[in-house]
């Protein structure tokens, strides 16, 4: 699906015509290449909290230069913000935020990056405390809805300190914030806005190179033969792994041509099968050598009324989008499946977190990946494995193609970011959920959406 309004616009005629009329002027997002380098310089690093060092000479080894103040910033503009309140318990220590924040703001360049960072008050006890972080909640979410020109806010939460009361953090937890402060300013995260996530200081590996993450690795995507499946088969293949792509066999043909493509293997699946679990596992054993990492991607609509939602609607739904990968699951997860270092990605949706009329059995599969990623999280973690859920808000496929025209417009211009968003920025929050350094993020449902507001 193309987006004309947003091709027009970003003509010297249509952005003439969207600024004197008042349109939303949806800009080309900056999306990850590989080489490219991290985000723009300068990036103002501000906060006194437990990060701010680390974040400094993560951008500095990464070639981004780095100003602690705009009177070091001079005439230009900012790449980005890193705003360090981990260490705020008060709300009084919240003033920080208007007070080093709000003029470097006005200094962003286009597709620009805030990062708030924080402490997680899930793990925080005292409610002042509590209080005080769960307000950046608010504050990164309304923050990302101002911004305009492609730039994005987003919130990571670092973990309290074991046993401590959050002052200082250990060298674990400092890597794992520094791998999510990573995605949120780089390319990889455009059309992730207004996102909270929690990391935690689980041991991780360090990736084997910047451009390869999943070098060595061998991976797994159900409903790879189109749309978002196709693109994370694309660009798990591109960041090194191996992959096994997954389709039913009416799909054959077009799976085939993915498959060719990454130049992995093809794998004619139906995922609701008693042994769809067992047949993957076997395939990436015997033709790869091993799994590491499975994407659950594979989904069907079949949107009606409540009232007049048929038995087989309901069921299909639920068999495809839900059942399959509990089924799954219980091989892949089995004594002989996914080891120390394995990853799971579940698709959501937007539907999962608001609801959608028509859609009452979609969203109810959509909402069980929610609780069944955070219910399955602490277990994996005992074994070295996570699960995370990606939730994507409208993204430009043939199953958004079906919309009618007058929602699908909606949708794509009541966001943050006024457009839908592409396959590819889908796979990039998945390739980078799966990565060996990405072990602090586990447990979490990311949203894709480019903050829609539709389905708020
Ligand atoms: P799509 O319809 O374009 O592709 C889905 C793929 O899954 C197809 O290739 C299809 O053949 C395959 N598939 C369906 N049933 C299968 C089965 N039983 N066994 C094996 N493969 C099967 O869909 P898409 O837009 O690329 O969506 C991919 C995932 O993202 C789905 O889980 C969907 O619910 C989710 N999602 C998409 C959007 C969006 O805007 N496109 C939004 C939110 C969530």
């Amino acid at each position: 699906m193309t987006d004309q309004y947003s091709d027009f616009v970003n003509t010297p005629f249509g952005k003439n015509v969207a600024q004197r009329l008042g349109l939303p002027a949806p800009v080309r997002l900056r999306r990850y290449e590989p080489g490219q380098i991290l985000c723009e310089s300068p990036v103002l690093v501000a906060g006194t909290g437990s990060y701010a060092a680390s974040v400094r000479s993560l951008l500095t080894n990464a070639a981004v230069s780095v100003v602690g103040s705009l009177d070091e910033l001079g005439e230009g503009r900012l790449g980005g913000i890193v705003l360090d309140l981990s260490d705020a318990r008060r709300p009084s220590d919240l003033a920080a935020l208007p007070e080093l924040a709000a003029p470097a703001v006005k200094r962003l360049a286009r597709n620009a990056r805030v990062v708030v960072l924080g402490t997680d008050p899930t793990q925080l006890t005292d409610p002042v405390q509590v209080a005080t972080q769960r307000a950046l909640d608010g504050f990164t979410r309304s923050l990302a809805k101002e911004l305009r020109a492609g730039a994005t806010a987003n919130l990571v939460l670092g973990p309290v300190r074991e046993g401590g009361t959050g002052e200082g953090v250990s060298q674990q937890a400092e890597a794992n914030v520094g791998e999510a402060v990573r995605f949120f300013l780089s390319g990889r995260s455009a059309f992730v806005d207004g996102q909270p996530v929690r990391v935690s200081d689980a041991a991780a590996q360090a990736n084997p190179s910047v451009d390869r993450p999943l070098d060595g690795r061998v991976a797994v995507v159900t409903g790879a033969a189109r749309g978002i499946g196709a693109a994370i088969a694309r660009t798990l293949h591109r960041d090194g792994a191996t992959v096994v792509c997954v389709d039913v066999p009416a799909a054959g043909e077009a799976l085939a041509r993915v498959a060719n493509e990454v130049g992995g293997t093809a794998l004619q699946l139906d995922v609701t099968a008693e042994d769809a679990g067992r047949r993957t596992l076997d395939h990436a054993r015997t033709r790869h050598g091993g799994l590491d990492i499975v994407v659950h991607n594979a989904g069907i609509t079949r949107d009606k009324l409540f009232v007049n939602m048929d038995e087989s609607r309901w069921d299909s739904v639920m068999a495809v989008n839900l059942a399959s990968i509990l089924q799954m699951n219980e091989t892949l997860l089995g004594p002989d499946g996914l080891g120390e270092g394995g990853r799971l990605v579940c698709l959501s949706s937007q539907s999962g977190f608001a609801g959608n009329r028509g859609q009452t059995n979609y969203s109810a599969t959509k909402a069980a990946i929610i609780g069944l990623v955070g219910a399955l999280a602490p277990q994996l973690a005992e074994r070295g494995i996570t699960i995370n859920g990606v939730a994507p808000g409208l993204i430009e496929t043939e199953m958004t193609g079906k919309m009618p025209f007058a929602t699908r417009e909606a949708a794509r211009r009541l966001s943050s970011l006024q457009q839908g968003g592409l396959p590819v920025d889908v796979a990039d929050t998945i390739a980078w959920l799966v990565q060996p350094a990405s072990a602090g993020v586990n447990g979490q449902v990311i949203r894709v959406c480019g903050q829609n507001m539709i389905g708020a």
